[in-house]
């Protein structure tokens, strides 16, 4: 008896050929020199700079950890929409985010906790990049979501 052949889990044709086509679909000016803003600029956080990196060896797998700073001292208040300058507590966390050249990613940063003047509340400063208690980052959970939703039903896990 013959087995059938095992499919293999290649990438569709597809992006290889457009791959190989980029340096004529591109223009040579298009392309910008590397300088210390680009892992800022291609991380892509509002008001975040990514300062520091690590890469991590750890049971075979490669693990690449950014460590952002806050490019602002300000926070709006969610209850008056005032900005608030002075710092009530923060403290440094650590969550997950897309891989990057095939390295699980890391991004640390400082959760910060503002004191508001105006109606004399402390509140947590809202990131656009992150709900807040998450242990991912947003655009982890929707490649979790699309990874979910592309999955045949029968084949779960
Ligand atoms: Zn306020």
């Amino acid at each position: 008896m013959v087995l059938p052949p095992v499919p293999l889990s290649l990438p569709p044709p597809k992006i290889a050929k457009d791959a190989a086509k980029a340096s004529k679909r591109i223009h040579q000016e298009n392309f910008q020199p590397i300088v210390p803003q680009t892992l800022t600029q291609l991380l892509g956080f509002p008001n975040m700079e990514v300062t520091h990196f690590y890469i991590e060896e750890q049971e075979g797998s490669q693990y690449l950890h950014l460590v952002c700073d806050h490019q602002q001292d300000v926070a709006l208040c969610p209850r008056c929409q005032q900005a608030a300058t002075s710092g009530y507590d923060h403290k440094t966390r650590s969550v997950r985010h897309l891989d990057v050249f095939g390295m699980r990613t890391i991004i640390h940063f400082e959760k910060r906790r503002f004191d508001c003047e105006v109606c004399g509340t402390p509140f947590s400063e809202l990131l656009s990049w992150i709900e807040p208690k998450r242990r991912q980052t947003r655009a982890y959970e929707q490649q979790i979501y699309e990874r979910v939703k592309k999955r045949p039903a029968n084949k779960w896990p």
